[in-house]
């Protein structure tokens, strides 16, 4: 620490799910291997699923109550109530237990919250410690604008829709052109909550005002480079004068962090059997399709049959994650079609979870099936495998719009899923055509982009530095 500096020390608190949990830890390594003192704060209930992590020096888990019962828990709408419940429940016992913190020996003074989205209610905590508040927003730079932007869309009668006639007769295809820094983007690709029909539709409420809230705090983090989005990172620097790009997290983890123990901390567990199933794949290196859509989305038992029997139609192999809950309750493989693995045997392999980051890095893995969530795409990109989206939720299409426009590393299912079009996507990206040739370019490209941004004298390496000066100096 410098003379005269108090020591920083960051109090993390993401919205309890693993897409913001495994972001912010990223960021919490970050910055404590940057000397700031962390203190992550958990909720009990993914404490206890964490295994109660263990701490070290200068970095300790805490957790608060999140007010949940048994019955929300499993309720179809338990996301919702989580939101709400952490709204209305955790705002004291997080500015009690920042409070406490200051107090322990050997422990400085809370000088800073990072909170991730949508647990916006804790800037309130950061406002009665007096000290600033930062928000690592966990979609993509577009991805924040859009959500930014979706009040102006409700303002100006985009959305909500007329009528269900609207979602199919082309009128998602509206182009909006008025949204700095990104002209070529249609009402569709903004994102899953201009989808609806209801005029007090809760989900669009909550995230437009979720993304405005971040105005109220002192700097706005993003999991992105400045490359791989300059034209709005540019725009929005009229509305956010400090925004820290320091992604991709993984590769800045990868880079500057040694001895981490946080980052591998999973709220499932993982699988270590498909690795070795990679490691002794006969194939040439790059053969195998990673599937996987993320820690929420929850497929028809239909879409599952599509998916399945297009990737059994496609002959290639491929390592699928079938996590429990994926097709609603708690199903998961047991909801796989009868038959499905004796067609597929010998070239598949199904886990309930498994380490992604380390799975798409695999030199077997060449191509990703995915529902286009903010961390597995840069996770990607990070990677350099090029991807097959099948977005269907939040800012998933924004990403998959970027990814297969924009960015040339992707291909996209239509909406109405085809097990035929699964099967030729498939066939497309794996087969080594001309389009897949292309791509794979695109995406080593992107990925040696990704590795200079996080190097020393790269964008994101010196965001980094500069956001933990920021936080000395305000703690000082
Ligand atoms: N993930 C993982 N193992 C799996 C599937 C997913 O570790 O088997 C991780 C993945 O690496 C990513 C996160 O879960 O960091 C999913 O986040 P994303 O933003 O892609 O989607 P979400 O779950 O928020 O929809």
């Amino acid at each position: 620490m410098e003379e005269g500096k108090r020591a920083a020390h960051a109090m993390l608190f993401p919205f309890p799910c693993s897409g913001h949990i495994n972001p912010t830890l990223k960021l919490a390594e970050l910055l404590h291997s940057r000397g700031v003192h962390v203190t992550f704060v958990n909720t009990d209930h993914n404490h206890q699923r964490l295994r109660r992590p263990r701490g070290r020096e200068g970095f300790r888990f805490e957790s608060v109550a999140d007010g949940l019962d048994g019955a929300d828990r499993v309720a179809p709408d338990r996301t919702v109530r989580l939101y709400l419940s952490l709204r209305k429940t955790c705002k004291a016992p997080l500015l009690d237990l920042a409070r406490r913190l200051g107090k322990r020996e050997g422990v400085p003074p809370v000088t800073c919250v990072v909170i991730s989205g949508l647990v916006s209610f804790a800037l309130a905590v950061a406002d009665d410690l007096r000290v600033p508040s930062f928000v690592l927003w966990g979609t993509s730079a577009v991805g924040f604008v859009c959500t930014l932007r979706l009040r102006q869309l409700r303002q100006r009668g985009y959305t909500p829709l007329k009528d269900e006639t609207y979602l199919t007769n082309g009128y998602l295809d509206t182009p909006i052109d008025w949204i700095a820094g990104m002209p070529t983007v249609r009402l569709g690709d903004v994102s899953s909550f201009v989808r609806t029909l209801d005029p007090t539709s809760f989900a669009l409420r909550v995230e437009e005002e979720e993304a405005n809230s971040c105005a109220r705090a002192q700097g706005l983090i993003l999991n992105t480079f400045h490359d791989l989005e300059a034209d709005v990172l540019d725009a929005l620097g009229d509305e956010f004068p400090r925004v820290y790009t320091i992604g991709p997290l993984a590769a800045a983890m990868h880079r500057r962090v040694d001895h981490h123990v946080a980052s591998g901390l999973s709220l499932w567990e993982e699988d270590a059997a498909c690795m070795a199933w990679l490691d002794a794949r006969p194939e040439p290196p790059g053969s195998v399709l990673y599937v996987s859509f993320g820690s929420l989305a929850v497929l028809s038992p239909g879409q599952l049959a599509e998916f399945a029997w297009g990737l059994a139609a496609s002959e290639r192999p491929f390592l699928w994650v079938v996590r429990p809950g994926l097709v609603g309750g708690d199903r998961g493989m047991d909801a796989l079609p009868e038959d499905f693995l004796a067609a597929t045997k010998g070239r598949s392999f199904i886990a309930e979870w498994c380490a992604q980051e380390q799975v798409l890095r695999h030199r077997a893995v060449g191509g990703f099936l995915t529902h286009s969530g903010w961390n597995s795409t840069t996770e990607s990109i990070w990677a350099g495998v090029p991807m097959i989206c099948a977005p269907g939720f939040a800012d998933q299409y924004i990403n998959c719009r970027y990814a297969c426009g924009e960015w040339g590393i992707g291909l996209r299912l239509d909406e109405e899923l085809r097990r035929e079009q699964v099967a030729a996507h498939v066939e497309e990206l794996m087969g080594g055509g001309k389009k897949a040739q292309d791509m794979r370019r695109n995406a080593a490209e992107w990925k040696a982009r990704a590795e200079a941004a996080t190097e020393p004298g790269g964008s994101a390496y010196e965001n980094l530095d500069k956001l933990v000066e920021e936080l000395r100096v305000e703690g000082s």
